[in-house]
């Protein structure tokens, strides 16, 4: 990194995900990875006439800056810029002519990959559905489109938005869809509704009994409705959906990073299946790969196997590396699944869903902390408080594992990440002072993708 001081205020290291608003085609195509540049030698480029917004506030605009190899090199006044940003004879220079330019967002929770964003975009989308007719009316377009037999998949339904405030079931989309095999997913993710054909398909009946972690709603005369409450229930149906074909799953994902491109998020954390982190690598390959992807990887799987990803997919690439293990304690508030200390005040029924033993948890999470990872949990705040100090016990290293907690979510998916005590007070001053975890960063501003499932 080479910095300039004197009346230039120098860049911050590795601020290289910048925005230009408007068009941004121009700043995108320099800030892809450099696949097919590795033979050339590397050169400065300045950009020169902008609006850029820097996010420091002590100088919070200029109008130009010079980059290389990814890095912002210098920013600042255009003379500024020409005179002390060195550059030679293959300096390349754009005219951004009064364009707005400003960090890219960093998103910190997402899930790409096909089975959520990913298959989102080729799937029924139901985000918004006023009404249960809404979601019928959608499903019967996508009907529309489907061979006979062929599953229709899609999520984003939220009953909160309808007036009878209550879930859909299996009769409802059996009226829309007899004759495929329909799974939509809650905007929460935490639940999801079936038809008859997929819970056929699935082997489900009202003798099946619930499975550990999860449940498969009933009426009152004891039939499935559909509901499918937290991972392991949904499991029993969305196991039984065949892969899609590779081309298929890149499709999805290419869909999926034109709408981060166009939202301005340059950086994300994601958290998606292992294939998916295959497809990106070769998006990556072909210079196709326009944001900058962190991976969790899944708490739960044999630590084994969470090791063999770590090496396959390494933890230094500034495009594409594996990061924290993600895992999910309970359920959510809007599917009434997060795990509470006292029944919920609207269903007395029911106090959430525990989706780990505690003592499972703990032995996990000192076995992987021991294998050097980071453990980043998505609980319910009573389940922050409850667990939080057990673990932070229980982990011996430095690592900077997510355990206090802040809220992470809003409306139907309410829950939170938790973060630790020391932690939380360095966020805190970071974002006083405008700065990201990665020293001398911009700070990121949050924007979830839209659409994005949560969980
Ligand atoms: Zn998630």
């Amino acid at each position: 990194m080479n910095r300039h001081s004197g009346a230039t205020h120098p860049a911050r290291a590795g601020a290289s995900a910048v925005l230009v608003l408007v068009t941004a085609f121009a700043l995108f195509a320099a800030f892809r990875p450099q696949a097919h540049a590795a033979q050339e030698a590397p050169r400065t480029v300045r950009y020169l006439h902008g609006r850029i917004y820097t996010n420091d506030p002590q100088h919070p605009w200029a109008q130009a800056m010079a980059i290389r190899e990814g890095n912002i090199l210098c920013i600042g006044s255009i003379s500024q810029v020409m005179l002390e940003c060195g550059g030679d004879a293959n300096t390349e220079t754009v005219e951004l002519h009064e364009k707005f330019v400003m960090p890219g967002f960093n998103d910190a929770h997402v899930h790409l990959g096909y089975a959520g964003a990913g298959q989102g975009m080729l799937a029924v989308r139901l985000y918004g559905a006023a009404s249960v007719e809404e979601l019928k009316q959608r499903l019967a377009a996508s009907v529309a489109s489907h061979k006979p037999g062929e599953w229709i998949t899609g999520g984003g339904w939220d009953h909160t938005l309808w007036s009878e405030k209550q879930f859909t079931n299996k009769w409802e989309l059996d009226d829309a869809a007899p004759k495929n095999p329909v799974l939509l997913t809650h905007v929460s993710e935490h639940i999801a509704v079936a038809n008859s054909l997929a819970l056929k398909i699935a082997e489900l009946d009202k003798n099946t009994p619930n499975p550990s972690g999860g449940e498969f709603e009933r009426n009152s005369a004891g039939e499935l409705t559909g509901i499918l409450k937290e991972g392991p229930a949904m499991e029993f149906v969305r196991s039984r959906i065949p892969d899609p074909p590779a081309e298929q799953r890149r499709r999805g994902i290419t869909l999926v990073l034109a709408d981060l491109a166009k939202n301005g998020v340059t950086s994300v954390q994601d958290n998606s299946e292992w294939e998916d982190f295959r497809t990106y690598k070769q998006l990556k390959e072909d210079g196709k790969l326009t944001a900058r992807i962190t991976e969790w990887l899944h708490f739960a799987e044999p630590l084994n196997d969470l090791q063999n990803k770590r090496a396959e997919g390494g933890t230094t690439d500034p495009w594409l590396k594996t990061g924290a293990l993600k895992f999910v304690a309970d359920g959510a508030l809007g599917s009434r699944t997060a795990a509470m200390l006292e029944p919920y005040s609207d269903d007395a029924k029911t106090t959430g869903i525990l989706i780990m033993e505690p003592d499972k948890l703990k032995s996990l999470a000192i076995e992987r902390d021991k294998a050097g990872f980071q453990i980043n949990p998505r609980r319910s705040p009573a389940l922050c408080e409850a667990q939080s100090h057990r673990l932070h016990a229980a982990l011996a290293s430095n690592h900077r594992h997510a355990l206090g907690r802040i809220p992470a979510r809003g409306g139907a998916h309410q829950g939170c990440l938790c973060l630790g005590h020391a932690r939380k007070k360095r966020r805190a001053s970071r974002l006083r002072h405008g700065l990201s975890r990665r020293r001398g960063r911009p700070a990121p501003r949050s924007s979830r993708l839209r659409n994005a499932p949560a969980s």
